[in-house]
């Protein structure tokens, strides 16, 4: 069995950004495995803020028949589908997961694609007047990607807590959940780079009222009526 990766530090340079709609806020909303950060997700659309969920997007680019499958089938062999076409993904988690390489491989692949769904989605929503998104990805400060963000909020929470919430939402034994996690940047790192910090280790009332808290802060104040 192989040593969890150490974490890795942010790579040299930052992504290109994405092209930034004027009057558009968009926000980071990143967090380690099991540290609530879809639940945070769900809690922001139910209150109207649109949230991009890059994970999402990432596997949508590598749906069946998508350029982005044929590129990584191309790179990682035809041994990274199932029998029924599509991509094995728990496989190649694994791959990537010991192999630094084929991790920025994937990376370099999956990367630009979802940066540009990114895009046309921000557009989207902008058009639309919406004054305050969402960036929701597990890996934001480890690629770089808060530089281009207008801060980020980091959902933290007790490790044992996580392993805890992992097990009970996916079923399974704790210690894979465990070598994910210390393969991940730390929670005093992400407390460290974020703008908004969002514990959650408490129920989910104490999550909500974190989150209305926070959607206080980051929304824009409407102009006072009669205000010059
Ligand atoms: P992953 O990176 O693994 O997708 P995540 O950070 O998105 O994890 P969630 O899926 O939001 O984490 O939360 C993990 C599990 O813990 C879910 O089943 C969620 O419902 C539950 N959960 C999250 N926050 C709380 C809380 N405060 N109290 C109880 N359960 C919670």
């Amino acid at each position: 069995m192989h040593d969890p990766p150490a974490p890795r530090p942010p790579d040299p340079g930052s992504p290109p950004p994405l092209p930034r709609p004027a009057g558009v806020r968009l926000v980071g909303l990143t967090g380690g495995i099991g540290s609530g950060k879809s639940t945070v997700a769900s809690l922001l659309r139910a209150r109207g803020i649109p949230v991009f969920d890059a994970d999402r997007a990432a596997r949508d680019v590598t749906a069946p028949g998508t350029p982005g499958l044929d590129a990584v089938v191309a790179a990682f062999g035809p041994g990274v589908l199932l029998p029924d076409r599509t991509l094995d993904r728990a496989g190649l988690a694994r791959i990537v997961f010991s192999d630094p390489a084929a991790r920025r491989r994937l990376e370099q692949l999956l990367h630009p694609r979802v940066d540009a769904a990114a895009a046309e989605w921000l557009a989207a929503r902008a058009a639309e007047g919406s004054a305050l998104c969402v960036y929701e990805a597990a890996l934001i400060l480890e690629t770089g990607r808060d530089a281009w963000l207008d801060g980020v909020i980091a959902v933290v929470a007790d490790v044992e807590t996580r392993v805890r919430r992992v097990v009970e939402r996916d079923g399974g034994p704790p210690e894979p959940v465990r070598a994910r996690i210390a393969a991940q940047i730390d929670d005093d790192e992400r407390r460290r780079r974020a703008r908004w910090v969002v514990v959650n280790d408490g129920t989910l009332a104490d999550l909500e009222r974190q989150v209305e808290a926070l959607l206080e802060e980051l929304s824009p104040v409407p102009p006072q009526e009669g205000a010059k």
